[in-house]
């Protein structure tokens, strides 16, 4: 009888770490930075003026459209991207996560784009740190200008129409519990700032640990929820400022034994 299952050259990883991207890992929305690279600096009022709450990704479409328009290279707009500086103790995190892979896979869930994330993470030479980034795709055309489709589709009403990532937390999560012999993650980790890593904190069990930025919006929203004994959130909330404050919580729960490997 042949085995079902292939011998796994490598016991799978115990926890996994899902990042945020804009003000998470670097310390800016990166849409605002690279803003800077239009002429004057900044968008016209009638271009600002034009975003409507719950089509950001639409308006960064025209934003970028009106960019290429006014002779704003690719080049330009990754200069730009490449020097958004990281928030202050991330690279730490980075380190730790780095010497430590054989315990943590690190995802990133972004409704930036993959054309900023990629380029600012090949800059700061972290790119392979991550297991898998999910994000909008991102590409120049070939009148230089860079064109973003929605990430996906989903029934979500708390969430932007192209990107729900608790749609997302909850596939990926399914999906490498079966990739790993039925093994869940011991635990889950999830380091954000912004509203919209709010949906994906229902995603969370009793065991897992969400890191809200201290005092950006994720963070008031979790004390408003928690207060409110909001039904499904079962998530541990610890606020971090820099990211030595998540290497430090990380410290403590590495230590304990695994339950599959
Ligand atoms: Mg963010
Ligand atoms: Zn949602």
């Amino acid at each position: 009888m042949a085995a079902l299952s292939a011998p796994s050259t490598a016991p799978p990883k115990r926890f996994l770490v899902l990042f945020d991207f804009d003000e998470t890992i670097v310390n800016e929305s990166s849409d605002d930075a690279v803003v800077r690279a239009a002429p004057g600096q900044q968008l016209p009022d009638w271009l600002r003026q034009s975003y409507r709450e719950g089509h950001y990704n639409e308006h960064m479409q025209r934003v970028l459209a009106y960019m290429a328009e006014h002779g704003v290279t690719e080049d330009s707009i990754r200069s730009m991207v490449e020097n958004i500086p990281p928030t202050p103790g991330l690279l730490s995190l980075f380190q730790y996560l780095q010497a430590h892979k054989q315990d943590f896979e690190s995802v990133v869930v972004s409704d930036a784009n993959m054309y900023f994330i990629e380029a600012w993470m090949e800059r700061a030479g972290v790119r392979h740190l991550f297991h898998r980034i999910f994000t909008n795709p991102a590409s120049f055309d070939a009148e230089g200008r860079l064109v973003l489709l929605p990430f996906h589709a989903h029934s979500c009403q708390q969430c932007p129409e192209n990107m729900c990532k608790q749609v997302i937390v909850r596939e990926y999560l399914a999906r490498r519990q079966q990739e790993r012999g039925d093994c869940p993650f011991q635990r889950v980790f999830y380091v954000g700032d912004g509203a919209n890593d709010i949906c994906p904190m229902l995603a969370l069990g009793p065991r897992d640990t969400a890191f809200p930025r201290r005092d950006f919006p994720m963070h008031r929203l979790l004390q408003k929820m928690q207060e409110a004994g909001t039904e499904g959130l079962k998530v541990n909330v610890v606020p971090w400022a820099t990211g030595q404050d998540v290497v430090d919580c990380l410290k403590r729960l590495e230590k304990e034994r695994g339950h599959c490997s």
